[in-house]
């Protein structure tokens, strides 16, 4: 497997460090992208914490 030229989903960036979901992203975007993930799973965890001790 030859290196393709990757390019982040993003930015267009070609320094990408990382593949989310089938999409490349580089370190910028990348964990910007995780940081809103883990954000919304959270708030998800929060919820069903909130309901179930409700
Ligand atoms: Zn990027």
């Amino acid at each position: 497997m030859g290196r393709k030229a990757l390019r982040c989903a993003v930015c267009g960036s070609p320094d990408v460090v990382a593949k989310i979901e089938g999409k490349y992203y580089c370190f910028k975007c990348g964990s910007a992208l995780i940081l809103e993930n883990s954000k919304k799973m959270l708030q998800e965890l929060k919820r069903k914490y909130l309901e179930s001790s409700a």
